[in-house]
């Protein structure tokens, strides 16, 4: 699990989920970080990373 982004090394990452698929972003430059799973999903929640939750 990541925990500072891979371009500018910021660690205000946050992860937004649409549908099935959760993506790891940078807060401070907006670059995709990775896909990640349920337990990635737990891990960023207890790091407390803001949840984005996007409709479809
Ligand atoms: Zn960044």
């Amino acid at each position: 699990m990541l925990s500072t982004c891979k371009k500018c090394e910021s660690n205000k990452l946050f992860v937004e989920i649409q549908g099935t698929r959760r993506g790891l972003y940078c807060g401070e430059c907006g670059t995709w970080q990775k896909w990640i799973t349920k337990d990635e999903l737990q891990i960023a929640k207890f790091r407390g990373y803001k949840i984005i939750k996007k409709e479809n």
